[in-house]
């Protein structure tokens, strides 16, 4: 079961969406967001059997919908993530 979330910053309106956890019948697929910290780009990545885990910083997805992330285009704490629907 996953869920996708929509991330938008209130500061520079900046918007992305991204998966969140498994996907039906793909058992090798657990994906999550995460900062690359080598580009500061913002990536939606497979987490099993991921190589280079040091690369990433991994956004807290505990609370689906939480405020004041980190924007990787202004750099500003104010992206917002709402989950929109599960698949
Ligand atoms: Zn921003």
């Amino acid at each position: 079961m996953g869920v996708r979330v929509k991330a938008k910053c209130t500061n520079c309106n900046y918007e992305f969406r991204f998966k969140y956890g498994t996907t039906k019948g793909e058992y090798l697929v657990y994906m999550a967001p995460a900062l690359n910290i080598e580009t500061l780009e913002f990536e939606n990545i497979n987490t099993i059997n991921l190589k280079d885990k040091w690369k990433y910083s991994f956004y807290d997805v505990d609370n689906l919908n939480s405020e004041n992330n980190y924007c990787p285009k202004c750099k500003q704490h104010e992206l917002q993530f709402r989950s929109t629907t599960f698949y």
